[in-house]
């Protein structure tokens, strides 16, 4: 963290201070100063399976947070994303997505300018063939995208959506819902075993409607369907839909209730601040099987 915390920086003093600093031992990250980032960037390759960006990975975005020290290398990862092919420029574009789709508002106005180049090069990585067929790859990459255009809550969980399920509070009487997509249906319900089928009642999800999408939501399906992934378009329909919470029979956005326990910019709330300390190992879990799926991607199988 910043000496001295967030609180009454200012944006040109942030930057100015970040753009003097050589000494990498003035900054922060996980495991304390940062000496040894410098050496981790310049072992960087286009190879996402090595010991250098699991280094990289655990010191820089550390169980969902970041570091002053993990800003300091956005510079170098979009220098490598800028020098390397579109299909091989994934794991820096993923790590500085990672990084920015925190929403530290300071930060991301000191680096707009490598923000928006890593949108434009996250842009024409997703016209790569290789991702033709690999809708891991294409959805990770899409919400690196996300994260660097500010799309709060979906620049870092658009990616729940593979995994067929969000869960939720109900906005009204506050019950964990869990919102299911497309391999045991489209249903909200209370049953955490609900993909044993024994019992716990499941209430229909209503998609909405794809051509009543309109601003960010239109433009995210009409994307994705463009794309070739007529399928992950359509479970955007049901998160852009409504739910039926089982415990109250409440009616609800189904957006918003993600958002609302995810969108850090919005804040915490109580009961995701618990939930928050069980998920953290099987997210890194995710984040390896993704760099995994981008890894085979960019190798063209
Ligand atoms: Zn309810």
């Amino acid at each position: 963290m910043l000496p001295g915390g967030h609180d009454g920086w200012r944006i040109q003093s942030l930057a100015a201070w970040i753009s003097t600093v050589t000494d990498w031992s003035k900054l922060r990250h996980a495991y304390g100063t940062a000496e040894d980032i410098p050496d981790l960037l310049g072992q960087l390759g286009p190879d996402l399976l090595t010991q250098a960006w699991d280094d990289l990975w655990s010191r820089l975005y550390h169980q969902g947070a970041a570091y002053s020290a993990s800003y300091a290398a956005l510079p170098a990862l979009t220098q490598k994303a800028r020098e390397w092919p579109a299909c091989d420029r994934t794991g820096p574009l993923f790590l500085a997505g990672a990084i920015v789709s925190i929403g530290d508002r300071p930060y991301r106005q000191a680096y707009a300018a490598q923000i928006a180049e890593l949108a434009a090069l996250a842009e024409e990585s997703l016209l790569e063939p290789s991702l033709d067929g690999d809708l891991v790859a294409y959805v990770n990459l899409l919400q690196t995208l996300l994260a660097f255009e500010d799309a709060g809550v979906w620049g870092r969980h658009l990616d729940r959506l593979l995994a067929e399920e969000y869960e939720v509070w109900c906005p009204h009487c506050e019950t964990r819902n869990f919102i299911v997509f497309a391999r045991y249906g489209y249903f909200s319900t209370l049953d955490t075993m609900y993909m044993k089928g024994i019992g716990g009642e499941q209430l229909p999800l209503y998609p909405a409607d794809p051509d009543a999408l309109e601003g960010f939501q239109g433009r995210l399906h009409s994307r994705v369907l463009a794309a070739g992934h007529p399928d992950f378009a359509e479970k955007l329909t049901y998160v852009f839909g409504t739910a039926q919470c089982p415990a109250c029979a409440t009616l609800f956005p189904v957006d918003q209730a993600i958002s609302a326990r995810w969108d850090l910019s919005r804040g915490v709330p109580v009961k995701a601040r618990a939930l928050h300390r069980g998920p953290a190992r099987s997210r890194r879990g995710s984040r390896r099987a993704v760099r995994a799926g981008i890894a085979s991607a960019a190798s063209g199988s």
